[in-house]
């Protein structure tokens, strides 16, 4: 992967979050969604309806989830996942 100015950016999936700066989270979040199978994955609009009603949700802390730790992000991308919630929102 290339930055603006041409020089190559790594992404480390073993590093913990503590490692990352925010722009790099989130684009190895971006970068674990593009990788999903479309067999695996809940389509665009699932997606979107999963995020906004995370986004509205009383136990998202910075992106995640405090029911589970999960990153929303990540949870919500693959269609057999579920909330976590004892009462599920999604
Ligand atoms: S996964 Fe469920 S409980 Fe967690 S933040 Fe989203 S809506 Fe809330």
């Amino acid at each position: 992967m290339q930055t603006e100015n041409g020089t190559e950016k790594r992404i480390c999936y073993r590093c913990l979050v503590r490692d990352f700066d925010e722009g790099a989270l989130m684009e190895s979040i971006r970068d674990y969604v593009s990788r999903i199978g479309a067999d695996v994955k809940a389509s665009d609009e699932e997606y979107e309806r999963r995020l906004k009603l995370c986004s509205e949700c009383d136990r998202l802390l910075s992106g995640t989830c405090t029911v589970c730790g999960c990153y929303v992000e990540m949870r919500a991308a693959a269609k057999n996942n579920s909330c976590p919630a004892v009462k599920p929102k999604w």
